[in-house]
């Protein structure tokens, strides 16, 4: 899709990109003053593997403060970025055979993650009508002896959906019961969250000894090329992620922990810059939710956080303009793609082939734009 989108574009060809995974906003001043500073002051040599004392302390500090939950700082490994910190995870908890249950729809990179591991993936499908949540139910039916995580995302990376503490203690009972498991609960996308108060499984103290929670700044401080996530986890977890890490790519760079302990310090409802990022990106999902429900047999929820909706399209399979027929989700993209000029991501990629990812990490006039076009190409298939 990628390279389509770029041959189109190198053609002259106006293609409006929602595949998009990281927020259209620069990184607040403030952050980036503090890494001019850290630069002007020779912070540039290698830094302890799991962070800097003080990056690890503020963490610590976030998580009580926004989060309600207590770490020491040696329970917190900064990485460069989620993704390593669900790596190190995976590799450190996983060997070969054990299975990790994984929520569909699914961020692209666990399945891979997993298989690295040498572990299996055992995912849980859930609908547009059970508001892409798995159920205590459907967890408790998944888990085996063999059962080494259990892997999920909240705000979700396709759906956008968001489990409530009712939801989240719900599978924080199931778990409670089978003590071999651990809980890896990434939460990337905190701070993208228009429920209100983003809730952490990790607060339930009947688990807690279980849970390894995953953040960064990448999302929610507009900053994912800084490369700066950390995890928090039980101590011997967080040892082992520190060794393993040490092997790999040592601490993340000195300058941008630097900006990232400025970043942990400002609640980001508290920084205008950033309640602003918020609160566009809440008009843009109103606007794009109303543009796709006015399209015949699409169906899609409201989702509460991140900056996606998942859509469903699956009526459209089957169906033909003439000359190309839609059999998936890849085609439909391809299609919409070279008819409509619009680059989507297919929901194969996620777990759930039924299913479209467009993001509205992008202008008003861009969605507005893209979702005729798409309204528009959608309606020469019969
Ligand atoms: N987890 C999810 C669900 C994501 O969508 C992403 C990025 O797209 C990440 C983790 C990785 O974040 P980072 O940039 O901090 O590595």
């Amino acid at each position: 899709m990628t390279r389509k989108s770029r041959e189109l574009k190198a053609q002259g060809k106006n293609v409006i990109n929602l595949s998009i995974g990281e927020p259209d906003f620069n990184t607040p001043v403030c952050i980036k003053e503090a890494a001019k500073k850290a630069i002007d002051d020779n912070f540039t040599h290698y830094t302890p593997v799991a962070g800097t004392q003080e990056l690890r302390k503020a963490i610590a500090e976030k998580f009580k403060n926004d989060n309600g939950i207590d770490y020491t700082f040696d329970q917190i490994i900064v990485s460069t970025g989620a993704k390593q910190s669900i790596a190190n995870a995976l590799m450190c908890l996983v060997n070969p055979g054990d299975e990790v249950i994984v929520p569909a729809p699914y961020w692209v990179s666990y399945p891979e993650m997993i298989k690295l591991a040498e572990g299996k993936m055992v995912d849980i499908p859930t609908t547009v009508q059970q508001d892409f949540k798995a159920t205590p139910e459907q967890i408790e039916a998944a888990i085996t002896p063999k059962t080494k995580a259990f892997l999920f995302n909240s705000p979700n990376n396709p759906s956008g959906s968001v489990y409530s503490k009712d939801e989240l203690k719900g599978i924080a009972d199931v778990f409670a019961k089978h003590k071999h498991v651990y809980i890896i609960s990434d939460e990337i996308y905190e701070y993208i969250n228009y429920a209100g108060k983003h809730e952490s499984i990790a607060q339930f103290e009947n688990i807690k000894d279980r849970v390894i929670t995953i953040n960064g700044v990448s999302k929610g401080f507009a900053m994912t090329g800084w490369r700066v996530g950390y995890m928090a986890a039980p101590l011997e977890i967080a040892k082992a992620c520190d060794k393993f890490q040490g092997q790999v790519t040592s601490g993340t760079s000195s300058v941008s922990q630097q900006a990232a302990l400025e970043a942990v310090k400002i609640n980001p409802c508290a920084s205008k810059e950033l309640t602003e990022m918020i609160d566009t990106f809440k008009t843009r999902r109103d606007l794009l939710y109303s543009k796709l429900i006015e399209i015949p047999d699409v169906e899609a929820n409201i989702p509460d956080g991140a900056f996606y909706i998942f859509a469903n399209f699956a009526d459209y399979y089957g169906k033909s303009n003439g000359s190309v027929t839609i059999r998936n989700d890849s085609d439909l993209c391809i299609y919409l793609l070279e008819n409509a000029l619009v680059a989507l991501v297919p929901g194969s990629a996620f777990g759930n082939p039924d299913c479209i990812r467009i993001s509205y990490a992008t202008s008003t006039e861009n969605l507005m734009d893209a979702s005729d076009r798409i309204r528009k190409s959608l309606a020469q298939l019969s």
